[in-house]
């Protein structure tokens, strides 16, 4: 199968090979060399000074939004969460079952978040947290997280500034040096392994605020995972796999990566709109991993999956209010543009312009290959 997902990505094989190795002891001393090498490796990515400031939970990306939630917050504890889709609105969700007090920020599907708008709900109140989306995968929207990051330097009293990742980060890079508190990524997107590891780092401030008592809390008390002490068993396997994804990711660096991500993105808009879809999202925003696109009335989204099933690719539904009318289409971790071009080759045939769609899509390859040479390539 095919698959152009917003996750799970496809999972290269040197890093299937790596997870197939038979279990050992997850306190013995192999085991704690992975472990050593994958925080440090972690470390290094998210711009942290110590290993006490990474941590790697056994969950999804959603087990690691709700690590946070009690592990920085007090039940009353007031913050702020800017939402600008479905993701948003769901670490709303998490906060609010924690006994947090929640403001909302609602920004309309398919715009990005404006850092003067938020800066200004900062200024007014007094919140322990701001929760944000770096990549909003419901509609497929960047949002400007770093400069909103420049800007919090200058607030007299800044709050925790915490940032769900789980669809940027490391296609698009975001460190805790750009000036975020709290960074949750997910181990089956960016970084190409299976589902099953939520990844968290720290800034200092953020370190020194996780809280020491808190009910309800206990499989996901921090503390334990952020000495690099394993208070449950962890997921083994996963362990192995994530180490050689980031010697994988560490090979193809941040530059390239990202601008791998901006040609698949570029690809994908080029061939909807000159096909006949209509890319959702203005393209000063667009996403580099995921593309939502509005079809034509006569392409219903859920036949047309089905059909494309049948024919071994997978793309994603259109989320929320969006999913009457709309697709999404992944192009994150190691989708590459034979898989890209496979993909759409297989999309094309339900297109209004079948032709001029796959001509737009070979010419930006070729615009974008004669640009910068073998740059992009991994
Ligand atoms: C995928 C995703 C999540 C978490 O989803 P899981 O299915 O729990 O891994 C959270 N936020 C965003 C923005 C995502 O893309």
């Amino acid at each position: 199968m095919y698959i152009l997902l917003p996750g799970p990505t496809p999972v290269p094989q040197p890093i299937q090979a790596a997870m197939i190795q038979g279990m050992t002891d997850h306190r013995g001393s192999e085991f704690t060399r992975t472990k050593t090498e994958v925080l440090e490796k972690l470390a290094h990515l998210f711009g942290v000074p110590d290993l006490d400031h990474v941590a790697v939970l056994p969950a999804s990306g959603t087990g690691g939004l709700e690590c946070v939630a009690q592990n920085f917050f007090m039940p009353g504890d007031r913050v702020l969460s800017v939402e600008t889709g479905l993701f948003g609105q769901r670490f709303s969700e998490i906060a609010t079952a924690q006994g947090v007090t929640v403001d909302h920020l609602v920004v309309p599907w398919g715009q990005a978040f404006r850092p003067d708008e938020i800066l200004a709900r900062v200024e007014a109140a007094d919140y322990r947290a701001v929760l944000v989306t770096h990549n909003e995968t419901a509609t497929g929207v960047l949002n400007p997280v770093s400069n909103l990051a420049q800007r919090w330097q200058r607030l007299k009293r800044a709050p925790l500034l915490i940032v769900d990742s789980v669809s940027g980060v490391p296609s698009v890079p975001l460190s805790i040096a750009d000036g975020v508190d709290v960074i949750i990524a997910a181990s089956q997107k960016g970084f190409m392994c299976p589902p099953g590891l939520a990844i968290l780092a720290l800034s200092a401030r953020a370190r020194e605020a996780v809280v020491d008592q808190r009910p309800g809390r206990f499989y996901f008390d921090l503390r334990p995972y952020l000495q690099g002490h394993f208070p449950y068993t962890p997921a083994i396997s996963l362990w192995y796999g994530l180490n050689t994804a980031l010697d994988l990711l560490a090979d193809e660096g941040a530059t390239k990566r990202l601008a791998r991500h901006e040609q698949l993105r570029d690809t994908v808009r080029a061939f909807a709109a000159a096909g006949g879809l209509t890319p959702l999202v203005a393209s000063g925003i667009a996403s580099p991993t995921v593309t939502a696109l509005g079809l034509p009335e006569a392409l219903d989204p859920a036949t047309w999956r089905k059909t494309l099933e049948q024919s071994g690719l997978q793309i994603a539904g259109g989320l929320g209010s969006w999913s009457s009318h709309a697709i999404r289409v992944g192009h994150v971790g190691a989708v590459d543009l034979g898989l890209i071009w496979t993909g759409l080759g297989l999309m094309a045939p339900a297109l209004p312009y079948p032709e001029r769609a796959l001509a737009a899509a070979l010419e930006h390859i070729r615009q974008v290959d004669q640009g910068s040479g073998k740059e992009h390539r991994s």
